[in-house]
């Protein structure tokens, strides 16, 4: 059993008089593993015939990838499964086929009301990235959606993540919430604030947690709670949805936050507000809020749309290498063939040597830490260009001229960097497991080389 703080239980027993027994009693169970299906990929239907087959696990092969699987309730496409399934180590986690995510953490986003209608979204502190997922799989593509995160090497998992899970319209920012602010007035549909907080929601699943907390640590991080919502609110258009999340018990990080909230912003309506307890869902503790920002009073400043500039694209004539890599690699009916009229307002920004397909209306990001301003497509290098992993991961086989479809196990010596020998054309060649992507090759002679990223061989 986990040692609770005595002051934690004190406060506990307080709040909860009727069932405190039955909170402290969960602490004895074991913590829920979930996943959510990346339906940007595949649908839910398909996901839950491979994967879900229900078998006697002794009959299963050592190299099974079925998963018992049980509804999460408050999440379409949110799953249960058993720890012993262990989906994070198969390939068909690094094709980003689903994301593993603690069931009571897909709440939040079910609040939001995103949608592909072509949405300006910004999750404000977002890494690892279980949120902006969700956020992304609901925009479909369409939309822009910036995806922040203030530490560095946070950040940086964020952004492989979006990156895994095929996200096209997301920009990645490692940026502090007042200088996005200053940059961003009254620009956004809907901001997601998943909040740093005391953790004592997660003190089950992550006992490190318990040793982090302290009174004081709670009065700290109500504090800056109340800032980031601040920032938010400077963000959010008029009309628009605010949703503040918290994994912790804590009044003071909560309903406090909130009542500060609305008292010092008096132009926004609290339409739901929801706590998840471990001892009455299957799930730890969360809390989530949401508010809509109402219309009266839009200034003329106040206009809907990323005020100031937008980031200057690139033409496609500009790109020769871009142009011949597409040629020679992607099928004309691909969406991601680019032409003059398929960008479609989508717009190609160069960092340095990469290249990326930026969403329609991407604001200029001068000045910004932005660690991908889109998708990348690739490098341009020495009048060669290197398809990035990440456009690999967005694409089907269908979106391409050569695939390959390795199975599971094949996969795994894909995945170790592994070269083997094949047949057909030369060039650059999408390998997947099962038909779902995992990486480049490249055909040379009747060998495929391998293009997995170095950083992610296993
Ligand atoms: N939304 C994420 C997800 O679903 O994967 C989880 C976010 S976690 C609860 C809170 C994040 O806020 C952390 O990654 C933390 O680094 C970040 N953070 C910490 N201080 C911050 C600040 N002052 N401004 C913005 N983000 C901050």
């Amino acid at each position: 059993m986990i040692k609770l703080p005595e002051e934690f239980i004190n406060r506990m027993k307080e709040e909860l008089p009727g069932d405190y027994e039955a909170f402290l009693n969960s602490y004895e169970q074991s913590s829920y593993h979930a996943l959510r299906v990346n339906t940007l990929k595949c649908d839910t239907d398909f996901f839950l015939s491979f994967f879900g087959r229900k078998e006697d696990k002794a009959a299963r092969s050592q190299e099974n990838a079925h998963f018992s699987l049980e509804t999460v309730t408050w999440e379409e496409g949110g799953f249960y499964y058993a720890e012993s399934d262990e989906p994070g180590r198969l390939p068909y986690h690094d094709a980003g086929l689903y994301y593993i995510q603690e069931p009571s953490a897909m709440l939040p986003v079910g609040l939001l009301a995103v949608d592909d209608s072509g949405q300006s979204v910004l999750d404000l502190c977002a890494a690892p990235g279980g949120k902006s997922f969700q956020i992304a799989a609901r925009m479909k593509g369409k939309g822009i959606l910036i995806s922040n995160e203030i530490h560095p090497g946070r950040a940086a998992v964020l952004s492989e993540n979006m990156e895994r899970m095929g996200v096209r319209n997301a920009c990645v920012c490692q940026e502090k919430p007042d200088r996005l602010a200053e940059r961003f007035p009254c620009s956004f549909d809907r901001i997601l604030v998943d909040a740093p907080c005391s953790g004592e929601g997660m003190f089950r699943k992550n006992p490190e947690a318990v040793t982090q907390w302290s009174t004081e640590n709670v009065s700290f991080c109500a504090a800056r709670q109340k800032e980031l919502l601040n920032r938010a609110d400077q963000m959010l258009k008029p009309g628009g949805i605010l949703v503040y999340s918290t994994c912790t018990f804590s009044r003071q990080e909560n309903e406090e936050v909130v009542a500060y909230f609305l008292q010092t912003h008096p132009d926004y309506l609290l339409t739901k507000e929801q706590r998840l307890y471990p001892h009455q869902i299957r799930g730890e503790g969360h809390f989530a809020a949401c508010f809509e920002k109402r219309k009266a009073g839009v200034s003329v400043l106040e206009k809907p749309g990323f005020p100031g500039k937008r980031s200057v694209s690139l033409r496609l004539s500009d790109c020769d290498d871009l142009m011949r890599f597409q040629e020679e690699t992607l099928s004309p009916s691909a969406d991601l063939f680019l032409t003059e009229d398929s960008l479609n307002g989508r717009m190609l920004i160069r960092f340095g040597d990469a290249l990326y397909l930026a969403p329609k209306d991407t604001p200029a990001l001068n000045g910004l830490r932005v660690l991908r301003p889109g998708l990348m497509l690739g490098k341009s290098l020495k009048n060669r260009f290197e398809p990035a992993h990440a456009l690999a991961l967005s694409l089907r086989p269908d979106d391409v001229k050569r695939h390959m479809t390795l199975s599971l196990k094949k996969a795994y010596d894909y995945r170790k960097g592994l070269t083997f020998p094949c047949e057909g054309e030369n060039g650059w060649t999408l390998i997947t497991v099962d038909g779902f992507s995992l990486g480049f090759g490249k055909s040379v002679q009747g060998m495929m080389k391998n293009h997995y990223p170095k950083g992610l061989r296993k």
